[in-house]
């Protein structure tokens, strides 16, 4: 059955979220993800969304009201060249991310340029979710409360920061950074506080004496600071963590103790995540350009699938995405929960990869294999032939079948005689209206009349029409193929004794 989307929980609630849920006590909730968009906002920031997504749902599910926030950093510094942006963009580090132009100039800022199409893709997924700029709370005065509170606790928090960190502050230390005429964040001393004005005074990085407004996004806080002061300000109860956060003296534990002894405020419920690695390519890392973006998978599977994906069965576990030998499995586990008679993931591909984008082509193909009922829901199968398409350009694995040759392949010259005679006497068997089944029973009954093992039947099946040694299970595979096309072509190579030579 397809997954029936109702107001309480579009997906299946799976059981950690549930514990998580149960954990974190009566409401009402506040669950905050974030990112900051320095750069590609990957697969492995979507399984944050996802944790929080799920964690949502058992909430919901157990009655609490909640608010789903997605906090994008829009206001941090930017620290490092993202892969592929152009070198003069070093002007622009300490320099607000919603502040400094985009590098190709399809966006309002780098910010934007990174986060429009991680927002696409929730959008497109349906994540029910609110997406915060930090820009725009700075400059709406949302954290000028909490900064006035860092300001004035400013000695208290170096020591927490120290004492956690094992480093020593400089004199100077400021926890918030005051935006310099220059653009800079960084590199600023603080001279004096104005709390009713809501005001520093500070001296920049070339000496000259400026005023930065903290309740006008003048500045912001460190990030350290600012991570507990934003649990405070949202009333967060819930933030799920990736492990690079949570190491010992990680931002989490920094975070935890300003929480509790300068905001006085609780630290929210936590869920630690581990990353994901791209099978064969290592972890997915923005800065070192290892990345797959949520909307590249979207172009291979539907949401919904895209969600069990990337949350695994456990998201507390590193996750080994295997987009090419492993994919028509997980494709194929996927449908069997979510679809009554789904056609298996490699046959979409052999189809879609031998009718082209003809639907009608594809539907008959289908019927003819035996998938019928797939062939009835012209709209889901022409998506369906869109993933397996899109699947098969980018990720293919070099065993795969390439879709039905329209010339008999010169790769037959590797079959011998046995071989050769079965294709010869399925070419006789072969009826008009077999379905898939009678099919696979006809090629599997007969080659055990031959003599011969399965794999060698088989195989000589899938060398004479893909021209490789396996394909997609072979019976609707072939049933699906025009009966006289099948007879001609096993027929043309039974009679073919020139190995190498084609003889159409
Ligand atoms: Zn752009």
């Amino acid at each position: 059955m397809e997954q029936h989307v109702s107001s309480v929980s579009p997906h299946p609630i799976p059981g950690w979220a549930v514990a998580v849920a149960d954990a974190l006590g009566p409401g009402p909730h506040v669950v905050v993800t974030g990112i900051s968009p320095s750069g590609n906002i990957h697969v492995g920031n979507l399984r944050e969304v996802l944790v929080g997504e799920a964690v949502v749902n058992a909430l919901k599910a157990k009655g609490e009201a909640v608010r789903f926030v997605f906090h994008a950093d829009t206001i941090d510094p930017l620290r490092k060249i993202a892969p592929g942006v152009p070198k003069d963009f070093e002007r622009y580090l300490g320099h607000s991310l919603s502040r400094v132009p985009d590098p190709e100039g399809c966006h309002v800022s780098y910010a934007e340029h990174f986060l429009g199409p991680f927002e696409e893709a929730l959008r497109r997924m349906a994540v029910d979710l609110e997406l915060l700029r930090s820009h725009e709370l700075y400059e709406g005065g949302f954290y000028a409360e909490v900064t006035r509170e860092a300001l004035e606790h400013t000695g208290e928090l170096r020591e927490i920061l120290q004492e956690i960190s094992g480093r020593k502050m400089p004199e100077h230390w400021s926890p918030y950074l005051p935006r310099a005429g220059s653009g800079q964040l960084t590199g600023a001393r603080i001279l004096e506080h104005l709390p009713e004005e809501r005001k520093v005074v500070f001296v920049d990085e070339d000496g000259w004496e400026e005023v930065a407004d903290y309740s006008k996004g003048e500045g912001k806080l460190g990030w350290r600071v600012e991570l507990a002061a934003r649990w405070k300000a949202l009333r967060a109860t819930f933030e799920p963590f990736g492990k690079d956060h949570t190491s010992r003296g990680g931002s989490t534990d920094t975070a935890d103790r300003i929480a509790g002894e300068v905001f006085r405020y609780p630290a929210p419920g936590r869920y630690e995540y581990e990353w994901i690695q791209i099978k064969g390519r290592g972890a997915m890392s923005s800065s070192k350009g290892v990345v797959l973006l949520p909307n590249d998978l979207l172009a291979i599977m539907p949401p919904a699938a895209l969600r069990r994906m990337v949350l695994g069965r456990d998201p507390g576990r590193a996750l080994d995405l295997d987009l090419a030998e492993g994919f028509p499995r997980f494709m194929d586990e996927y449908k069997a929960d979510a679809e009554e008679k789904p056609v298996p993931f490699a046959h979409l591909v052999t189809v879609a990869q031998t009718v082209g984008g003809d639907a009608n082509k594809a539907a008959e193909m289908l019927r003819r294999g035996g998938y019928a009922e797939a062939a009835s829901d012209p709209e889901r199968l022409s998506r369906d032939l869109i993933y397996a398409r899109n699947w098969a350009e980018e990720w293919t694995p070099e065993s795969y079948g390439f879709g039905v040759r329209e010339e008999l392949p010169q790769e037959t010259a590797s079959l011998d005689v046995h071989q050769r005679r079965y294709l010869g006497a399925i070419a006789g068997r072969l009826e008009e209206g077999m379905d898939g089944d009678a099919v696979q029973d006809l090629l599997y009954r007969t080659a055990v009349e031959f003599g011969l093992k399965p794999k060698a039947a088989f195989g000589a099946v899938y060398m004479a029409l893909l021209g490789k040694k396996s394909g997609p299970k072979a019976g609707p595979f072939v049933a699906g193929l025009a009966t006289d096309f099948v007879r001609g072509r096993f027929l043309g190579v039974s009679e073919d004794t020139t190995p190498g030579e084609p003889t159409g």
